[in-house]
């Protein structure tokens, strides 16, 4: 379920076309009939916005790490601290999908559909 989350697939059926738009995804799965929107309320998504700015903010560090390593002890300090802000805004947008997918398949391993 994991992989299919991270392909943006249905994580039940690894459907392809689950998504309305890169923000939006489907009511409903078109292969297997799955519900996507699973939420109760609006709260269910918190999660995934959680997920998503942890797993964002955790690539952007560990970028800066990596290069500031690699380079010491010549580190070009202000390239290392714009590429980290640039990361720090453009990852949770090119995640977003990929961390409401995940949150999908996370909720399908520990919320069953059929063990309502
Ligand atoms: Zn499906």
């Amino acid at each position: 379920m994991i992989g299919r989350a991270l392909l943006l697939r249905c994580p039940r059926c690894g459907g392809r076309g689950i998504w309305r738009s890169w923000f939006k995804i489907k009511h409903a799965c078109p292969t297997c009939g799955l519900v996507l929107e699973r939420g109760e309320s609006e709260d269910y998504w918190l999660g995934a916005y959680m997920f998503n700015l942890v797993a964002a903010e955790l690539v952007s560090v560990a970028t800066a790490v990596v290069i500031i390593v690699a380079l010491w002890p010549h580190v070009p300090w202000n390239f290392v601290w714009a590429l980290s802000v640039v990361l720090a805004i453009v990852m949770p947008v090119l995640f977003f999908p990929f961390a409401r997918d995940l949150w999908l398949a996370f909720d399908l391993m520990f919320r069953p559909p059929d063990a309502k």
